[in-house]
Formats: structure tokens, C-alpha cells, sequence
């Protein structure tokens, strides 16, 4: 993690925000975007978002965001922290969280974190009296092709989706398909296998590459076709493990 992440700061370094989203978790959500990620992912579709912003004035205070959410909380089911990694803020999720528990207005909204899964138990632990749920991103099960697709291994990643599947916050592990980089059916299996193990009835999002926002690549990176979603849901899928395609 890079040590001028303001990690401890209640203020955000906020790179975006939307006021409704469908795909950021359960329901209509308002949705903040943390600048700054420790991972560099090849297929990232947001890549303006990895470096980290250090100085006062990226920082956005939770008093700047709460009358936003306030003015939207009638047509939302809860508030999610994206990214970038929501996670090397959480000092910022702490403070947004607690405030929007502690409010009369707001506290029916549930608080999730959308995260590369990289944080250590502690942050996981720290979050967790204020956060509802967590969706996990996980690029691969192989260490050795997460990190050529990352720049870092998974053993983190691995461990906070244990973690959380074991302290009932996991929502969703996702799963990106680049097709010819982690989606032989083989590793497909395993995964499904080692998800199910945690919790048989998993939900597990399956996400097809995009080039749209990405950047180039050589050699390019493939799209995936709805047929080879299809067959990479069907290599995933063990047990009872709840599995959606987009
Ligand atoms: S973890 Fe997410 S935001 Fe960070 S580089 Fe990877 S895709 Fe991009």
C-alpha cells in the first residue's frame, strides 16, 4: 500500500460519485469512488482512479457527501464505497458509515464496500460494527495469474473472502472473465470449489471484460462472447452457488 494513503483521514479522497446505482450491490444505491488503488490491474476499466491523490484538497469531508445522500435516501436501499480501493481509506468509510448509522434519516440504509479484497483482518474487523457487506473482486485463484493481471498476489484476497464469508459480510465475490488469461475451465472448477467450500450457496457475479474505459494492452485483451460467459458460469458453478452473468 503506498504510505501517503490517507488512510486515517475521516475525509475522502473522492474521485466520483453516482446517486443512483443497481449494480453496486442490493437495490438503489448511492455510490462514492475513492481515489487511489494498490493494485494495477490490466484489465482495470477505470484506471484514472489507481493513482493515489495525496493533499488536503482531494479530500472530501463526509459533511460534503451526507446532504447528498440525504437528498436521495427516499429512492435509495444504501450506500456503497467503490474505487479505486475503498479499503486504504478506512478512516473515510469509519466516519461516512458511522454517520449515516447514527442518523434518524438515514440509518435504514445499509453501508457496503465494493473491494479488491486486499486489506488486511484488522481493517476487515475495524469495519465491520458499520458495514453491512462487502463485494469481493477476485481476478483469479492461481497466485501466478493474479499477479500478472494485478501486480500482487491473491493471499489476501483469498483470506478476506474466508474472512467474511466466516463473519456472514459477504454479499458477492466477483469474477472477471479475460478470456486465454483466467478462464480455463480447469481453474474455473477449482474456484467454484474453493467458493462453495466457504459458503455453498455463494452468490457469485460473473463479469465479462470490457475494452470500453480499459487501456490498450499488448498483445490486446479479448472480449469475452456471451457464449464463453456462459460456458466460464457454467466451469464456476459447484453445489448451490447462486451464479449471475452481465
Ligand atoms: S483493483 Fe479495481 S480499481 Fe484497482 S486496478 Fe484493479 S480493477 Fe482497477
Amino acid at each position: 500500500m503506498s504510505l501517503d494513503c490517507p488512510i486515517d483521514s475521516p475525509a475522502g479522497a473522492v474521485a466520483d460519485t453516482i446517486t443512483f446505482s443497481n449494480v453496486d450491490g442490493p437495490g438503489n444505491r448511492f455510490v462514492v469512488f475513492l481515489q487511489g488503488c494498490n493494485f494495477d490491474c490490466i484489465a482495470c476499466h477505470n484506471p484514472q482512479t489507481i493513482p493515489v491523490a495525496s493533499g488536503a484538497r482531494f479530500r472530501t469531508p463526509v459533511d460534503d457527501l451526507l446532504p447528498r445522500i440525504r437528498k436521495a435516501a427516499p429512492f435509495l436501499g444504501g450506500i456503497t464505497v467503490s474505487g479505486g480501493e475503498a479499503t486504504m481509506q478506512p478512516g473515510f468509510l469509519m466516519e461516512l458509515f458511522s454517520r449515516v448509522k447514527a442518523d434518524p434519516e438515514l440509518r435504514r440504509l445499509t453501508c457496503f464496500v465494493d473491494s479488491n479484497g486486499s486489506c488486511t483482518e484488522e481493517t476487515w474487523q475495524h469495519l465491520a460494527p458499520v458495514m453491512d457487506g462487502a463485494m469481493i473482486d477476485l481476478k483469479c485463484i492461481d497466485p501466478e495469474i493474479h499477479q500478472r493481471m494485478t501486480g500482487r498476489t491473491n493471499a489476501a484476497v483469498l483470506e478476506s473472502i474466508e474472512l467474511l464469508g466466516y463473519m456472514g459480510k459477504l454479499y458477492e465475490v466477483r469474477l472477471l472473465i479475460l478470456p486465454g488469461v483466467n478462464d480455463h475451465p480447469e481453474l474455473l472448477r477449482r474456484t467454484g470449489e474453493w467458493l462453495a467450500r466457504i459458503d455453498p450457496a455463494m452468490r457469485v457475479k460473473i463479469i465479462g471484460f470490457r475494452r470500453h474505459g480499459a487501456r490498450d494492452h499488448e498483445p490486446a485483451l479479448l472480449e469475452p462472447t456471451p457464449e464463453e460467459l456462459a460456458a466460464a458460469a457454467e466451469n464456476v458453478q459447484v453445489a448451490d452457488l447462486n451464479i449471475c452473468v452481465i
